[in-house]
């Protein structure tokens, strides 16, 4: 459980990566990479590539996703501090700490079990602390929450929840993956008034599947 000046610097390079290559321009975005230790979310044996863009295998077949995507996702976001966000697939944390490292305000949803608890004892040991952690099915969302500024889902979904839609403050966006499982376009919506949204396609991404009930 450390993060010594050599992560630092891997870190460091990743951000120049993200900035140069990816071509992310928000700088918050790039801050809070720069500063969340992505390493202290996978399993020792990959701790060396950590700062690599690669998705790692972590609990349950799910996957930490590229550096780059959460990167991507989270500026498609346009978070500004003090939002309240809902994110649907905690996984590890680590999107979580991001966000969190942006002072938002996150109420997130995983439906493993194995990865809500892990999520949940990482966070606060780093010291991280989401509104709300809910072990369930991301497709409902929390409408006792609602409505929230941004919605972030970190699987890939074949239909569009609308449930989620609804929870989005007027002015409010969600980013989703949307496809079949082996390829997914990233969709960001727009609410414009209770029934009128604006579609926006970016690129073409392989996300873990979003899937229904607690029971797989
Ligand atoms: N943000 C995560 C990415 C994890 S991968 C990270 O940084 O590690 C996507 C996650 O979505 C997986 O953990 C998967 O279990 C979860 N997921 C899939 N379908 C879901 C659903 N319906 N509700 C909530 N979480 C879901």
């Amino acid at each position: 459980m450390h993060d010594f000046y050599l992560h630092k610097g891997k870190r460091k390079i990743l951000v120049e990566y993200l900035r140069d290559k990816v071509g992310i321009s928000d700088e918050n975005v790039l801050k809070a990479i720069g500063e969340v230790p992505r390493h202290l979310f996978i399993e020792s044996i990959f701790q060396d590539f950590a700062y690599e863009d690669r998705a790692f295998p972590i609990a349950a077949h799910q996957t930490i996703s590229h550096p780059s995507t959460v990167a991507e996702q989270t500026e498609l976001l346009e978070i500004k501090s003090g939002e309240k966000i809902l994110e649907i697939g905690t996984g590890c944390g680590y999107q979580t700490a991001v966000l969190l490292k942006m002072n938002a305000l996150v109420y997130t949803i995983e439906r493993q079990k194995e990865l809500f608890d892990f999520s949940k004892k990482k966070l606060r040991e780093m010291n991280f602390h989401p509104k709300f952690q809910s072990f369930g099915d991301g497709f409902s969302g929390l409408p006792e929450f609602a409505p929230f500024d941004k919605i972030l889902v970190t699987c890939g979904a074949e239909t569009l929840p609308t449930a989620l839609l609804k929870q989005l403050e007027i002015g409010g966006k969600m980013v989703i993956p949307l496809g079949k499982t082996d390829e997914q376009i990233l969709h960001r919506f727009t609410k414009i008034s209770e029934t009128e949204y604006e579609k926006e396609q970016f690129g073409i991404y392989k996300f873990v599947p979003m899937l229904g009930d607690t029971n797989s």
